[in-house]
Protein backbone atom coordinates (compact mmCIF):
# COMPACT_ATOMS: atom_id res chain seq x y z
CA UNK A 1 0.00 0.00 0.00
CA UNK A 2 1.31 3.10 -0.99
CA UNK A 3 0.34 6.98 0.32
CA UNK A 4 0.30 9.41 -2.16
CA UNK A 5 1.07 13.16 -2.18
CA UNK A 6 -0.29 15.18 -4.10
CA UNK A 7 2.23 15.91 -6.52
CA UNK A 8 2.61 12.24 -7.35
CA UNK A 9 5.83 11.62 -5.11
CA UNK A 10 4.71 9.09 -2.70
CA UNK A 11 5.93 7.37 0.95
CA UNK A 12 5.28 3.79 0.60
CA UNK A 13 3.96 1.75 3.36
CA UNK A 14 6.14 -0.06 6.07
CA UNK A 15 6.27 -3.27 4.32
CA UNK A 16 7.94 -1.26 1.29
CA UNK A 17 10.59 -0.34 3.95
CA UNK A 18 9.88 2.76 6.19
CA UNK A 19 9.24 5.76 4.28
CA UNK A 20 10.51 4.56 1.12
CA UNK A 21 10.81 7.43 -1.09
CA UNK A 22 9.61 6.99 -4.87
CA UNK A 23 10.07 9.44 -7.96
CA UNK A 24 7.36 9.88 -10.49
CA UNK A 25 8.25 6.60 -12.53
CA UNK A 26 8.47 4.29 -9.26
CA UNK A 27 12.01 4.48 -8.55
CA UNK A 28 13.24 3.89 -4.95
CA UNK A 29 15.46 6.79 -3.51
CA UNK A 30 17.61 5.35 -0.61
CA UNK A 31 21.17 6.65 -1.43
CA UNK A 32 23.31 10.00 -1.49
CA UNK A 33 26.15 11.17 -3.11
CA UNK A 34 27.49 14.52 -0.67
CA UNK A 35 30.25 16.67 -2.38
CA UNK A 36 31.84 18.57 0.07
CA UNK A 37 33.76 20.70 -1.56
CA UNK A 38 34.47 21.33 -5.60
CA UNK A 39 38.50 21.75 -4.77
CA UNK A 40 40.94 18.44 -5.66
CA UNK A 41 44.33 17.95 -5.53
CA UNK A 42 44.25 16.33 -9.25
CA UNK A 43 43.77 17.45 -12.43
CA UNK A 44 42.76 13.76 -13.99
CA UNK A 45 42.66 14.70 -17.62
CA UNK A 46 38.93 13.43 -17.83
CA UNK A 47 37.61 15.65 -14.99
CA UNK A 48 39.46 18.98 -14.49
CA UNK A 49 41.36 21.28 -16.98
CA UNK A 50 44.94 21.61 -16.51
CA UNK A 51 45.18 25.38 -14.68
CA UNK A 52 41.83 24.00 -12.69
CA UNK A 53 38.39 26.40 -12.34
CA UNK A 54 37.34 29.14 -10.97
CA UNK A 55 36.72 27.49 -7.35
CA UNK A 56 33.24 28.31 -5.29
CA UNK A 57 33.98 31.07 -2.66
CA UNK A 58 33.51 29.23 0.93
CA UNK A 59 30.30 31.90 1.54
CA UNK A 60 28.63 29.17 -0.90
CA UNK A 61 29.27 26.25 0.60
CA UNK A 62 27.27 24.23 2.60
CA UNK A 63 28.92 24.23 6.57
CA UNK A 64 29.01 20.95 7.50
CA UNK A 65 25.86 21.92 10.24
CA UNK A 66 24.20 22.39 6.70
CA UNK A 67 24.80 19.47 5.25
CA UNK A 68 23.86 17.42 8.39
CA UNK A 69 20.56 19.29 8.36
CA UNK A 70 20.09 18.02 4.98
CA UNK A 71 20.87 14.22 5.34
CA UNK A 72 18.41 14.45 8.39
CA UNK A 73 15.29 15.41 6.31
CA UNK A 74 16.65 12.72 3.91
CA UNK A 75 17.27 10.35 6.26
CA UNK A 76 13.42 10.53 7.32
CA UNK A 77 12.58 10.19 3.52
CA UNK A 78 14.17 6.57 3.37
CA UNK A 79 17.48 8.14 2.05
CA UNK A 80 19.52 6.21 4.23
CA UNK A 81 23.27 5.37 2.38
CA UNK A 82 25.85 8.23 1.66
CA UNK A 83 28.88 8.37 -0.13
CA UNK A 84 31.29 11.55 0.54
CA UNK A 85 32.31 12.71 -2.27
CA UNK A 86 33.82 15.94 -3.85
CA UNK A 87 36.29 17.41 -5.38
CA UNK A 88 38.37 15.56 -3.26
CA UNK A 89 36.59 15.10 -0.16
CA UNK A 90 39.88 15.22 1.93
CA UNK A 91 41.07 18.35 0.72
CA UNK A 92 38.04 20.06 3.30
CA UNK A 93 39.13 20.42 6.47
CA UNK A 94 36.97 18.47 9.39
CA UNK A 95 35.65 16.21 6.73
CA UNK A 96 36.83 13.41 8.96
CA UNK A 97 34.94 14.57 11.90
CA UNK A 98 31.73 15.41 9.69
CA UNK A 99 32.04 11.73 8.71
CA UNK A 100 32.06 10.72 11.93
CA UNK A 101 28.36 13.20 12.61
CA UNK A 102 27.03 11.89 9.71
CA UNK A 103 27.35 8.13 10.60
CA UNK A 104 25.92 8.86 13.91
CA UNK A 105 22.86 10.82 12.37
CA UNK A 106 19.43 8.42 13.43
CA UNK A 107 18.20 6.87 10.24
CA UNK A 108 22.28 6.64 8.65
CA UNK A 109 22.76 3.05 7.90
CA UNK A 110 25.77 2.92 5.95
CA UNK A 111 28.42 5.98 5.08
CA UNK A 112 31.01 5.09 2.27
CA UNK A 113 33.89 7.63 0.81
CA UNK A 114 35.22 8.21 -2.84
CA UNK A 115 39.04 9.58 -2.62
CA UNK A 116 42.39 9.54 -4.70
CA UNK A 117 43.90 7.96 -1.30
CA UNK A 118 46.56 10.93 -1.65
CA UNK A 119 45.65 12.21 1.64
CA UNK A 120 44.09 9.44 2.88
CA UNK A 121 45.97 7.09 4.95
CA UNK A 122 47.12 9.75 8.21
CA UNK A 123 42.88 9.58 8.73
CA UNK A 124 42.27 6.12 8.49
CA UNK A 125 42.36 5.45 12.12
CA UNK A 126 40.01 7.86 12.97
CA UNK A 127 37.94 7.11 9.70
CA UNK A 128 37.89 3.32 10.81
CA UNK A 129 36.60 4.45 14.07
CA UNK A 130 33.94 6.77 12.99
CA UNK A 131 31.79 4.28 11.75
CA UNK A 132 32.63 4.40 7.63
CA UNK A 133 32.27 1.47 6.36
CA UNK A 134 34.58 1.69 3.15
CA UNK A 135 36.56 3.38 0.82
CA UNK A 136 36.45 4.05 -3.03
CA UNK A 137 39.92 4.78 -4.75
CA UNK A 138 39.69 6.42 -7.98
CA UNK A 139 43.00 4.96 -9.19
CA UNK A 140 43.73 4.53 -13.13
CA UNK A 141 46.86 3.16 -13.44
CA UNK A 142 49.09 0.88 -12.08
CA UNK A 143 52.61 2.22 -13.02
CA UNK A 144 53.83 5.69 -11.63
CA UNK A 145 54.49 7.44 -14.99
CA UNK A 146 50.84 6.21 -15.85
CA UNK A 147 49.02 7.77 -13.30
CA UNK A 148 51.14 10.86 -13.12
CA UNK A 149 50.14 11.43 -17.08
CA UNK A 150 46.95 10.83 -16.31
CA UNK A 151 46.06 12.02 -12.90
CA UNK A 152 48.26 14.90 -13.31
CA UNK A 153 49.73 14.88 -9.53
CA UNK A 154 52.99 14.83 -7.77
CA UNK A 155 51.39 12.12 -6.15
CA UNK A 156 53.36 9.05 -5.61
CA UNK A 157 51.44 6.02 -7.06
CA UNK A 158 52.21 3.74 -3.93
CA UNK A 159 50.81 5.98 -1.42
CA UNK A 160 47.55 5.52 -2.99
CA UNK A 161 48.78 1.61 -3.14
CA UNK A 162 49.40 1.63 0.51
CA UNK A 163 46.64 3.48 1.81
CA UNK A 164 44.55 1.26 0.15
CA UNK A 165 46.34 -1.90 1.80
CA UNK A 166 46.29 -0.17 5.52
CA UNK A 167 42.39 0.62 4.56
CA UNK A 168 41.59 -2.94 4.06
CA UNK A 169 43.82 -4.01 7.14
CA UNK A 170 41.57 -2.05 9.17
CA UNK A 171 38.59 -3.83 8.09
CA UNK A 172 37.07 -1.31 5.82
CA UNK A 173 36.08 -2.50 2.08
CA UNK A 174 37.99 -1.19 -0.31
CA UNK A 175 36.91 -0.74 -4.35
CA UNK A 176 39.24 0.91 -7.05
CA UNK A 177 37.64 2.67 -9.39
CA UNK A 178 39.09 2.84 -12.81
CA UNK A 179 38.34 4.96 -15.81
CA UNK A 180 40.07 2.89 -19.27
CA UNK A 181 41.19 5.52 -21.57
CA UNK A 182 42.12 4.61 -25.09
CA UNK A 183 46.23 4.89 -25.77
CA UNK A 184 46.40 5.78 -21.93
CA UNK A 185 45.85 3.04 -19.58
CA UNK A 186 44.97 0.09 -21.69
CA UNK A 187 47.84 -1.57 -21.15
CA UNK A 188 47.38 -1.57 -17.12
CA UNK A 189 43.95 -2.13 -16.58
CA UNK A 190 44.64 -6.12 -16.27
CA UNK A 191 47.63 -5.70 -14.01
CA UNK A 192 45.62 -3.50 -12.14
CA UNK A 193 42.58 -5.95 -12.01
CA UNK A 194 45.27 -8.53 -10.78
CA UNK A 195 46.02 -6.21 -8.19
CA UNK A 196 42.66 -5.96 -6.96
CA UNK A 197 41.38 -9.29 -7.15
CA UNK A 198 44.75 -10.59 -5.87
CA UNK A 199 44.05 -8.37 -2.15
CA UNK A 200 40.55 -9.09 -2.05
CA UNK A 201 39.45 -5.55 -3.81
CA UNK A 202 36.14 -4.91 -5.93
CA UNK A 203 37.68 -3.00 -8.96
CA UNK A 204 35.19 -1.26 -10.96
CA UNK A 205 35.62 -0.49 -14.34
CA UNK A 206 33.96 3.02 -15.40
CA UNK A 207 33.13 4.11 -18.92
CA UNK A 208 34.06 7.39 -19.91
CA UNK A 209 31.61 10.04 -19.71
CA UNK A 210 31.37 12.56 -22.59
CA UNK A 211 31.48 15.27 -19.89
CA UNK A 212 33.71 18.72 -19.24
CA UNK A 213 37.19 17.02 -20.24
CA UNK A 214 35.78 13.90 -21.03
CA UNK A 215 34.81 14.92 -24.23
CA UNK A 216 37.97 15.26 -25.91
CA UNK A 217 38.91 11.62 -24.84
CA UNK A 218 37.72 7.94 -25.59
CA UNK A 219 37.24 5.22 -23.32
CA UNK A 220 38.01 1.46 -23.96
CA UNK A 221 34.69 -0.49 -25.46
CA UNK A 222 32.69 -2.54 -22.72
CA UNK A 223 33.27 -5.46 -24.80
CA UNK A 224 36.68 -4.91 -25.46
CA UNK A 225 37.38 -4.92 -22.04
CA UNK A 226 35.66 -7.34 -20.84
CA UNK A 227 36.99 -9.77 -23.44
CA UNK A 228 40.44 -9.00 -22.03
CA UNK A 229 39.56 -9.81 -18.48
CA UNK A 230 38.22 -12.77 -19.63
CA UNK A 231 41.18 -13.96 -21.51
CA UNK A 232 43.62 -12.94 -18.74
CA UNK A 233 41.20 -14.53 -15.55
CA UNK A 234 38.78 -17.24 -17.33
CA UNK A 235 35.32 -16.82 -17.70
CA UNK A 236 33.84 -14.14 -15.33
CA UNK A 237 30.74 -15.17 -13.47
CA UNK A 238 28.21 -12.81 -12.92
CA UNK A 239 27.35 -11.63 -9.24
CA UNK A 240 23.32 -11.27 -8.72
CA UNK A 241 23.58 -9.99 -5.20
CA UNK A 242 24.21 -6.37 -4.09
CA UNK A 243 27.48 -5.81 -3.36
CA UNK A 244 27.64 -1.74 -4.02
CA UNK A 245 25.26 1.34 -3.99
CA UNK A 246 23.94 0.64 -7.30
CA UNK A 247 25.17 0.51 -10.61
CA UNK A 248 27.80 -2.05 -11.30
CA UNK A 249 27.49 -5.16 -13.15
CA UNK A 250 29.53 -7.48 -10.82
CA UNK A 251 31.69 -10.32 -11.57
CA UNK A 252 33.77 -13.09 -9.49
CA UNK A 253 36.35 -14.94 -10.77
CA UNK A 254 37.75 -18.03 -10.19
CA UNK A 255 40.40 -18.28 -7.33
CA UNK A 256 39.77 -14.93 -5.91
CA UNK A 257 37.89 -12.60 -3.73
CA UNK A 258 37.97 -9.70 -5.07
CA UNK A 259 35.44 -9.46 -7.89
CA UNK A 260 35.23 -6.89 -11.64
CA UNK A 261 32.60 -4.84 -11.91
CA UNK A 262 31.48 -3.03 -15.20
CA UNK A 263 29.76 0.41 -14.84
CA UNK A 264 28.64 1.42 -17.94
CA UNK A 265 26.36 4.42 -17.87
CA UNK A 266 26.39 5.31 -21.71
CA UNK A 267 26.52 1.74 -23.61
CA UNK A 268 24.36 -0.18 -20.95
CA UNK A 269 22.17 2.76 -19.70
CA UNK A 270 20.97 1.70 -16.61
CA UNK A 271 18.88 4.93 -15.50
CA UNK A 272 15.80 2.70 -15.31
CA UNK A 273 17.35 1.63 -11.54
CA UNK A 274 18.47 4.38 -10.48
CA UNK A 275 17.94 5.05 -6.75
CA UNK A 276 20.15 8.31 -6.26
CA UNK A 277 20.37 12.00 -5.34
CA UNK A 278 23.19 14.27 -5.57
CA UNK A 279 23.83 17.15 -3.36
CA UNK A 280 26.43 19.37 -4.39
CA UNK A 281 28.89 21.12 -2.16
CA UNK A 282 26.55 24.64 -2.58
CA UNK A 283 23.33 22.80 -1.35
CA UNK A 284 21.72 22.08 -4.48
CA UNK A 285 20.15 18.98 -4.97
CA UNK A 286 20.76 17.14 -8.31
CA UNK A 287 18.38 14.64 -9.19
CA UNK A 288 20.29 13.30 -12.10
CA UNK A 289 24.00 13.90 -13.44
CA UNK A 290 23.45 14.42 -16.81
CA UNK A 291 19.97 16.78 -16.23
CA UNK A 292 20.46 20.68 -14.79
CA UNK A 293 17.23 19.17 -13.11
CA UNK A 294 17.02 19.81 -8.77
CA UNK A 295 16.70 22.54 -6.39
CA UNK A 296 18.44 24.55 -4.38
CA UNK A 297 18.44 23.75 -0.69
CA UNK A 298 20.74 26.81 0.34
CA UNK A 299 18.85 29.63 0.15
CA UNK A 300 15.59 28.27 1.44
CA UNK A 301 17.41 26.91 4.35
CA UNK A 302 19.42 29.70 5.29
CA UNK A 303 16.31 31.67 4.87
CA UNK A 304 14.40 30.29 7.55
CA UNK A 305 12.57 27.11 5.72
CA UNK A 306 11.35 24.90 8.24
CA UNK A 307 12.58 21.01 7.92
CA UNK A 308 8.63 20.91 6.46
CA UNK A 309 9.10 23.14 3.45
CA UNK A 310 12.75 21.55 2.75
CA UNK A 311 11.08 18.07 2.79
CA UNK A 312 8.31 19.20 0.54
CA UNK A 313 10.85 20.96 -1.86
CA UNK A 314 12.78 17.51 -1.48
CA UNK A 315 9.59 15.23 -2.14
CA UNK A 316 8.61 17.91 -5.00
CA UNK A 317 11.89 17.61 -6.93
CA UNK A 318 11.81 13.75 -6.58
CA UNK A 319 8.46 13.70 -8.19
CA UNK A 320 10.41 15.50 -11.29
CA UNK A 321 13.86 13.34 -11.73
CA UNK A 322 14.24 12.61 -15.22
CA UNK A 323 13.69 8.92 -16.85
CA UNK A 324 17.12 9.11 -17.56
CA UNK A 325 20.25 10.74 -18.94
CA UNK A 326 20.80 12.08 -22.47
CA UNK A 327 24.35 12.65 -22.60
CA UNK A 328 24.34 14.83 -25.50
CA UNK A 329 24.42 18.44 -24.39
CA UNK A 330 24.55 19.96 -27.76
CA UNK A 331 21.33 18.43 -29.12
CA UNK A 332 19.16 18.65 -25.80
CA UNK A 333 20.75 22.19 -24.76
CA UNK A 334 22.10 21.00 -20.93
CA UNK A 335 24.60 22.76 -19.61
CA UNK A 336 28.12 20.99 -19.50
CA UNK A 337 30.24 20.74 -16.23
CA UNK A 338 33.45 19.32 -14.71
CA UNK A 339 32.88 16.32 -12.34
CA UNK A 340 34.27 17.58 -9.98
CA UNK A 341 31.45 20.24 -8.87
CA UNK A 342 29.24 17.27 -8.39
CA UNK A 343 31.37 14.33 -7.18
CA UNK A 344 30.71 11.72 -9.72
N1 LIG B 1 38.13 12.87 -5.72
C1 LIG B 1 37.24 11.79 -5.44
C2 LIG B 1 37.71 10.52 -6.11
O1 LIG B 1 38.81 10.56 -6.67
O2 LIG B 1 37.04 9.51 -6.02
C3 LIG B 1 35.78 12.06 -5.76
C4 LIG B 1 35.38 12.90 -6.92
S1 LIG B 1 35.65 12.22 -8.52
C5 LIG B 1 34.94 13.51 -9.51
C6 LIG B 1 34.45 10.92 -8.57
C7 LIG B 1 34.59 9.95 -9.70
O3 LIG B 1 34.21 10.57 -10.90
C8 LIG B 1 35.97 9.40 -9.91
O4 LIG B 1 35.94 7.99 -9.79
C9 LIG B 1 36.30 9.80 -11.32
O5 LIG B 1 37.07 8.84 -11.98
C10 LIG B 1 34.93 9.94 -11.93
N2 LIG B 1 34.88 10.77 -13.14
C11 LIG B 1 35.19 12.07 -13.28
N3 LIG B 1 35.00 12.48 -14.56
C12 LIG B 1 34.54 11.41 -15.24
C13 LIG B 1 34.15 11.17 -16.61
N4 LIG B 1 34.19 12.14 -17.52
N5 LIG B 1 33.72 9.94 -16.94
C14 LIG B 1 33.67 8.95 -16.02
N6 LIG B 1 34.02 9.10 -14.72
C15 LIG B 1 34.45 10.31 -14.34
Amino acid sequence: MTSSWPDGASLASPSDGANALRDGFGRRMEYARLSLTDRCNFRCIYCMPHEGVPFISHAQILSYEEILHICGIMTSLGITRFKITGGEPLCRKGAVGFIRDLARLPGVAEVTLTTNGAFLEPHLEDLAKSGLRGVTFSCDAFVQETFAVIARTSTVLDTVKHAMERTAALGLRVKINTVPLKGYNDEQLVPLARFALERGYHIRFIELMPVGNGRALSGVPQKELFASMEREFGALKRVRERTGNGPAVVYSVAGYAGRIGFIAAISEKFCDSCNRVRLTSTGFLKTCLCHDAGVDLRTPARNGASDEDLRAMILKTVVDKPAGHAFFFTANGEKDFFMNSVGG
